[in-house]
């Protein structure tokens, strides 16, 4: 099956994959760098009402990273941690990019702060593709907790003092905001996340 994907098939696929982006929420611009598919086609297919569409600027994450709040580094960092993941498994980027996204939803089910645009400029500038030629993130673990985390791409880090899980453990009984947003029941241990995709590894392996 792998070595006879007709170029029918491709774009059958490229097609479901666009559709999985939209109902995402994400702008065109993201699903054309994706899939591939041509602005034409998306808008006449996704965005033919254009008041539904994304507007405004596209997330920039290099500069957004460094200043956002614990939240958002944490929501980050678990998001890129799972996409890995899934691309360590072998999976192209535009399926883990999906997947990792719907996965991040169900983690951080609470009040996720993270789009699917801004998951897809942190997984681009974590592995140098889609909209940049080389990374600017690297996933780094923390010698305390263990939690894998973003950082810039040459930073090797000997303390936890950067990783946002730590901060956010310290934080926790006095930060009724952390509390809202991770329940104690649902706590993110990325260790145990259960990646479930038999799916889509079904349907990736049959390439
Ligand atoms: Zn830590």
């Amino acid at each position: 099956m792998a070595t006879n994907t007709t170029q029918a098939e491709r774009h059958i696929r490229a097609l479901a994959l666009a559709k999985e982006c939209a109902a995402l929420g994400a702008r065109m611009r993201t699903i054309a760098y994706v899939t591939g598919l041509a602005h034409t086609q998306l808008a006449h297919l996704f965005f033919a009402d254009r008041t539904s569409a994304p507007r405004g600027r596209p997330p920039d994450s290099p500069d957004w990273y460094h200043t956002a709040n614990l939240l958002n580094r944490t929501e980050a960092s678990i998001f890129v941690s799972i996409y890995r993941r899934i691309r360590e498994l072998g999976f192209a980027p535009g399926e883990a990019l999906v997947s990792g996204y719907k996965h991040y939803l169900s983690v951080c089910r609470a009040h996720p702060r993270i789009s699917f645009d801004r998951a897809f400029d942190l997984a681009s500038h974590m592995d140098g593709l889609w909209i940049v030629r080389t990374p600017s993130f690297s996933l780094v673990t923390c010698p305390a907790c263990t939690s894998q985390y973003v950082t810039t791409v040459s930073a090797h880090p000997a303390t936890n003092c950067e990783c946002p899980f730590c901060k956010l453990l310290a934080r926790y009984r006095r930060d009724p905001r952390i509390q809202t947003s991770f329940p104690v029941s649902a706590l993110p241990d990325v260790s145990q996340i259960q990646l479930g995709i038999v799916a889509l590894s079904k349907r990736t392996k049959d390439r």
